[in-house]
């Protein structure tokens, strides 16, 4: 194609769109909301100065360009100057997923090369496990919350606070290649080693643009976020940069609170006490949160909640809506950065009774702005968008990773035709809004037939009695396979005859044929989850055979 490329003045500035562009004049004056973390409370003014502070004292533990930095922390205000002051260097944050067992985190942190670690004390006991052997590690900065933090068992560089103090509170971020590498994690559910992903910092500016525009505009006249809200994230910072989330909420500028480690009496005291207005998480730890005792005396009206990472079913939704809670989806996975698509509520959709606008909300949303996606048969023919077709999710965006860390055949089979292949099948309506019908793994294939295991949760989901629920496959001699159904009941009234008599209105409408109703329907205590609380499908299937 003739397109019309004009050589710049050679004094032209091209502006690389880099990490530290975030960090606005708009939140540099601001004085009202601050950053929160346990007792401590920042201004603006004084975050960015600590980041400058932090930049100073890696640097001087010999951190520089293309070096990884790990982190080891539950989710704190230290996290958030990590997540700016690593990548602005020009080093690269590796955020260790510290819910891996402790091989897969020393798997990890050779295959990213870490050089420096930035550890919380309470996952010494891993590094003092591990640290023999340890490839390539260097240095270590440890990480307290107390004022007398325990001593570690191998020498350290020093305490995180001390090093911060000591360091020079003015830094010069230099310019360099947008298309550096900012980060980099592991992704987990995955059978053999976590697969490494990585982002530059172009793409993650521009995914944080996009978010902003996303938290703006998507829910109609009501903004998921805006400068007044409070938001505090409860998806780990570990996974995917908490959706990236903070890096908006930053470039907002709003309030912002850090909750460290997840307890559910302590999340919902926060959302009570520091009036927060919006979070997202997994449904799982929303669930814990609306089940602690310190549920019981909040008001969550003001909250508004994205639900991701897994399918938020119908059953979910109405217990949040029932407490007042605001809530959406989302759809994305670690190697998407994770933004793909959020709920778009019209003023239409809010005007819905409630049984219809919840069919809205627990759909995945629709494209978010920028992203590419389609559903693709076995052929890799694109399908209709008409609301029942059924194909691959494959999608293209600017902040996909391009690759997976140091493993080209399997990057191979992730972008096969220039498509980002997420392994999610999917149905696209003609208003655009995606429904994800399972993961291909975690389709049931029964005779001839495929049943949405999502589908199926989402049935059962409604039933009165029922609290979570997960839906696998059982091998069936007859039938190839056949569905099975995890249930914690909420009360009584559960009981495995009385969910198969709940699934008889889907079966008389034909929205399931009969093959579909559960062989067998287990009432247990527990289902098991993976590091970054969602259900383990895999390890549920792996005890049953
Ligand atoms: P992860 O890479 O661990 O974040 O997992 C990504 C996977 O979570 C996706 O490929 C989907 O299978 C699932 N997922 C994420 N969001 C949703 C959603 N809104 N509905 C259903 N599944 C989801």
């Amino acid at each position: 194609m003739n397109t019309k490329i004009l050589k710049p003045s050679d004094s032209a500035y091209t502006y690389p769109l880099l990490i530290k562009r975030l960090l606005t004049s708009v939140q540099r004056v601001e004085n009202r909301n601050q950053i929160i973390s346990g007792s401590q409370r920042f201004s603006y003014r004084q975050f960015n100065e600590r980041i400058c502070r932090l930049a100073s004292a890696l640097r001087a533990q010999g951190i520089g360009p293309g070096d990884v930095v790990a982190v080891m922390d539950w989710d704190s205000h230290r996290y958030l100057e990590c997540f700016f002051a690593i990548p602005m260097i020009g080093a690269v944050l590796h955020t260790v997923n510290i819910r891996l067992s402790p091989q897969q985190i020393l798997y990890t942190m050779n295959h990213a090369q870490d050089k420096l670690v930035l550890v919380h004390d309470d996952f010494l006991p891993i590094i003092e496990g591990i640290q023999g052997e340890l490839e390539t590690v260097k240095a270590y900065i440890q990480l307290s919350d107390v004022d007398a933090p325990v001593t570690a068992s191998f020498i350290t560089a020093g305490e995180y606070e001390t090093l911060l103090a000591r360091a020079d509170s003015c830094y010069e971020f230099p310019d360099f290649d947008e298309n550096s590498v900012a980060t980099a994690f592991y992704t987990t559910g995955t059978t053999g080693n976590p697969k490494g992903v990585y982002f530059s910092h172009r793409q993650l500016v521009l995914h944080t643009l996009t978010m902003v525009n996303s938290l703006l505009s998507r829910n109609a006249d009501v903004p998921l976020l805006n400068h007044s809200g409070v938001y505090m994230p409860i998806t780990p910072m570990f996974h995917v940069h908490a959706w990236g989330i903070p890096y908006a909420a930053t470039m907002m500028g709003v309030q912002q609170i850090y909750p460290g480690r997840y307890e559910p009496n302590k999340l919902a005291r926060l959302i009570r006490e520091e009036g927060v207005t919006f979070s997202h998480c997994v449904p799982t730890i929303l669930h814990m949160v609306l089940q602690s005792d310190d549920a019981s005396n909040t008001d969550f009206s003001k909250w508004k909640v994205i639900i991701g990472g897994s399918a938020l079913t119908p059953g979910q939704a109405e217990q949040a809506m029932f407490r007042s809670i605001d809530i959406f989806s989302a759809y994305g996975m670690s190697e998407t950065c994770p933004l793909l698509a959020i709920t778009r509520i019209t003023r239409e959709q809010r005007d819905l009774p409630f049984a219809e606008q919840v069919a809205w909300r627990v759909k995945a949303g629709v494209p978010s702005d920028l992203v590419d996606i389609d559903i693709w048969d076995a052929n890799n023919i694109p399908m209709p968008h008409d609301g029942k077709s059924v194909g691959e999710v494959v999608a293209r965006a600017p902040w996909l990773t391009q690759s997976y860390l140091y493993e080209p055949e399997k990057s191979a089979e992730l972008w096969a035709n220039g498509w980002l292949h997420t392994g999610d099948v999917a149905s696209i309506h003609p208003n655009g809004c995606i429904e994800i019908k399972d993961r291909i793994k975690d389709v049931i294939k029964t005779g001839g037939e495929w049943i949405s295991s999502l589908t199926l949760e989402g049935m059962i989901s409604t039933h009165p009695g029922v609290q979570t629920v997960t839906v696998i496959a059982i091998p069936d001699e007859h039938w190839g396979e056949r569905p099975c159904a995890m249930v914690i009941a909420r009360n009584a009234e559960c009981t495995a005859q009385s969910i198969l008599d709940h699934l008889q209105q889907y079966v008389a409408s034909g929205a399931i044929n009969k093959w579909a109703v559960p062989k067998e329907i287990r009432i247990v205590a527990e289902i098991p989850t993976t590091s970054v609380g969602k259900i383990d499908k895999k390890r549920i299937r792996s005890q049953m055979t």
